[in-house]
């Protein structure tokens, strides 16, 4: 049985940089809520390893775009454990390389919902729960961004790195809204990291291409994005609110 007390719910936190928030999280003390879209098979066996390592996670399928799932997710942490110390807005998706004269209405949709949208609608439900002016007793946010949101991704997708600056500027503003309510929120924007995310936007060989541009010449692994996050989460960043850290090996 666990001694942790903390709830975190990370969404996408069943694979790359989610998953590696996951497991550093239950490390450091909190309860799993693990959210996915699909791929039943990868939360559960996620959850099956921060168990059997003597941690507590639970699984909850949902789409962060779709607001009826969001809205069932969170009251599904609340039935299990009825309280969220911490919440990681990690789920995001790319799309294939295009140019923005190639672009679909029903792509850019797709992209604004689930990275935009979705992440909104979360931290919504997020605060309602955490706000002091809602009888919560305070938090910590983390959104995921992405370097792209300063590089702009051209002629790859300009629509992912748009949605990307939309959760820079989401953070700086929540984080000024809620700062007095006991939430802090903060944001990394992670450069090139090793997961699946490349070969799901259809170029599994793209770490290899981009390594070379990159300062430090290598690309990064999900933790060292997740160290971040737990750090921005934890009380040693009592004092931090507001800030986008790049984690991005100078780039
Ligand atoms: P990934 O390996 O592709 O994993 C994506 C995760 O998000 C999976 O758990 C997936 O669930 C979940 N997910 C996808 N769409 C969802 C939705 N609509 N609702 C709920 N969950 C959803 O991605 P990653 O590389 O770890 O990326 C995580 C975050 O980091 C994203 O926001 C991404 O934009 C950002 N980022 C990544 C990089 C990089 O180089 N990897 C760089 C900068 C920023 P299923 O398993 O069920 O599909």
């Amino acid at each position: 049985m666990s001694t942790a007390t903390k709830v975190i719910l990370v969404t996408g936190g069943s694979r790359g940089i989610g998953a590696a928030t996951c497991r550093l999280a239950a490390k450091a003390g909190y309860r799993v809520v693990i959210n996915y879209a699909s791929n039943e098979a990868a939360a559960k066996a996620l959850a099956a390893e921060i168990e059997a390592a003597g941690g507590e996670a639970i699984t909850i399928k949902g789409d962060v775009g779709n607001e009826a799932d969001v809205m069932a997710m969170f009251a599904a942490v609340d039935g299990a454990f009825g309280r969220l110390d911490a919440f990681v807005n990690n789920a995001g998706v790319v799309d294939v390389k295009a140019r923005v004269d190639e672009m679909s209405g029903a792509r850019l949709e797709r992209m604004m919902r689930i990275n935009v949208i979705g992440s909104i609608l979360c931290a919504r439900e997020a605060v309602k729960r955490m706000s002091t002016l809602h009888g919560g007793k305070g938090g910590a946010i983390v959104n995921i961004s992405s370097a792209a949101a300063t590089l702009g991704s051209p002629g790859e997708y300009v629509d992912y790195a748009a949605s990307k600056g939309a959760i820079d500027t989401f953070t700086i503003g929540l984080a000024k809204e809620v700062a007095t309510e006991g939430i802090r929120v903060n944001a990394v924007r992670p450069g090139i990291i090793d997961t699946e995310i490349h070969a799901s936007g259809g170029q599994p060989d793209r770490i290899a291409a981009i390594r070379g541009f990159v300062p430090m010449k290598r690309e990064g692994k999900a933790q060292e994005v997740a160290q971040a996050v737990i750090w921005l989460l934890s009380e040693e960043a009592s004092y931090t609110t507001g800030s986008i850290l790049n984690v991005s090996g100078g780039r």
